[in-house]
């Protein structure tokens, strides 16, 4: 019997879109209200201070209406000016996309650049920064999800902060699910989302933004006004007696109000627990079986999504499908450059729980199998347990 390809999959173990929680599909059917009943202008204001509690920071995030590449582009349209020369730094494929943003709206764009198996060294940052103290903002992904591989942020962020240039952090899929926020990083635009470790669909931007930040986007005389891709039509949108740019995304509004509550509620240090050790017990479990990860060192790897290298002989599309029609579970593939080297399993808000590791590693294995790869399943099943019931007793 087979899950076919216009059934659902029974497991979506993905690394976003990402299985949403009860509570946010709950939340997702509230009434719709209008966007000036005072009521909902209450809410969103509400939400709003609930998001900058989970962001840990002093200073009112800005919610974008639409999924997080619209903040990455509003904030390269919006913080780059065209003086400006920007520092981009690339160890995957969303650190190199961030690129083309970039390029087009500074003066020049300089790269530092990594095998996409690897991260970014800060003192080759740091260096540079050294050699070109024109550089005027720096951007870099912290966990580039096609690689699933962790950037130091926190160590660039330090860096970049003692330069007095201006930092934008891609943390969409990385928010949620490790401690990570816009103080500890120091960034002047950390860009996330709803749609990974908070469980939410896709469908807004969630941005911390710094005071002097918001400075150099009003003196950027091209930064959009009276856009879609605007961050300052949206500065004081939170408060409920100002008036929003346009019509906000009113349902997915509901969705993260409920969102945040569950993130709250649970308590962000037991939410990065259980993401770290789905993350362990997946790794060990895939290790076991005799299988690599696609981080060249494993220090660096994500505890929000597993990169499994796919063993020479093995296409790539038939061993996802063969995941999903013999056992009803979902992977994601890589992206871009990282196409067809890898499997990726995510481990995002309501699918970081240890068990769906056991689920993970007997369907990558399995599919495996199925399709003539020798390994040992049970092996990486026994694994994967034991790093769970460590964890447990621990
Ligand atoms: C998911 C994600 C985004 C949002 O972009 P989509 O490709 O549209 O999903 C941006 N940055 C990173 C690192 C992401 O993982």
């Amino acid at each position: 019997m087979s899950i076919t390809t216009d059934e659902d999959p029974i497991f979506t173990l993905t690394t976003g879109p990402v299985d949403a929680y009860p509570e946010v599909l709950r939340g997702l059917a509230r009434p719709v209200l209008y966007d000036y009943d005072p009521a909902f202008l209450g809410f969103y204001e509400r939400v709003e201070e609930k998001l900058r509690s989970a962001l840990r920071t002093a200073h009112m995030p800005v919610i974008l209406q639409g999924e997080p590449v619209l903040a990455l582009e509003a904030g390269a349209a919006s913080l780059i000016a065209k003086q400006d020369v920007v520092l981009n730094l690339v160890s995957g494929v969303y650190g190199a996309g961030f690129g083309f943003w970039a390029r087009r709206y500074c003066a020049e764009l300089l790269e530092i650049r990594v095998p996409y198996d690897e991260i970014i060294d800060p003192a080759s940052v740091a260096a540079l920064l050294k050699a070109r103290p024109d550089i005027r903002v720096v951007a870099v992904c912290h966990h580039d999800t096609p690689s699933g591989t962790i950037n130091p942020v926190a160590q660039i962020g330090r860096i970049v902060a003692a330069r007095g240039a201006y930092l934008l952090v891609d943390a969409v899929s990385s928010f949620g699910g490790m401690d990570i926020g816009p103080d500890s990083c120091s960034a002047d635009l950390f860009i996330t989302g709803p749609n990974k470790c908070l469980g939410c669909p896709p469908g807004l931007s969630l941005v911390g933004v710094t005071p002097r930040a918001w400075e150099k986007m009003k003196q950027n005389p091209d930064a959009p006004r009276d856009s879609i891709l605007s961050f300052l039509d949206w500065e004081h949108a939170w408060r409920r007696d100002r008036p929003f740019p346009f019509t906000p995304s009113v349902a997915e509004i509901n969705g993260l109000d409920a969102a945040l509550d569950r993130y709250l509620s649970e308590g962000p240090e037991r939410v990065w627990a259980r993401h770290a050790l789905t993350a362990a017990a997946c790794r060990a479990g895939v290790l076991a079986m005799g299988l690599r990860l696609w981080p060249a060192d494993v220090r660096t790897a994500s505890p929000t999504a597993t990169a499994v290298r796919i063993p020479a002989g093995v296409e790539d599309a038939a061993l996802r499908a063969a995941a999903r029609a013999r056992y009803g579970v979902m992977f994601s593939s890589g992206r871009g450059e990282t196409l067809g080297k890898l499997v990726r399993i995510g481990h995002m808000g309501p699918t970081a729980r240890p068990i769906y590791s056991v689920v993970a590693v007997t369907a990558l294995g399995g599919a495996l199998r199925a399709l003539g790869h020798r390994l040992d399943v049970a092996a990486g099943v026994a694994a994967t347990l034991a790093v769970i019931d460590d964890g447990a007793a621990g």
